[in-house]
């Protein structure tokens, strides 16, 4: 019977709530990479810029 492997990417944070969630991008922070869907990519990238924004805050009362 022929058969074929299909291998999907999955969301790794959506992968800790125990759902499969095809990833469409990949965050890599030092040697770490992690795979994400869409939905976590955009709340990864939204803390990331509150992250840097407030840090910047930070810089401007010093
Ligand atoms: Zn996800």
């Amino acid at each position: 019977m022929a058969r074929k492997v299909i291998e999907l990417k999955t969301c790794d944070p959506c992968a800790v709530k125990g759902e499969d969630t095809e990833a469409v991008d990949k965050l890599t922070i030092g040697g770490d990479e992690y795979d994400m869907c869409g939905t976590h990519l955009e709340r990864f990238r939204a803390e990331f810029r509150k992250l840097f924004a407030a840090a910047s805050n930070v810089k401007n009362i010093a």
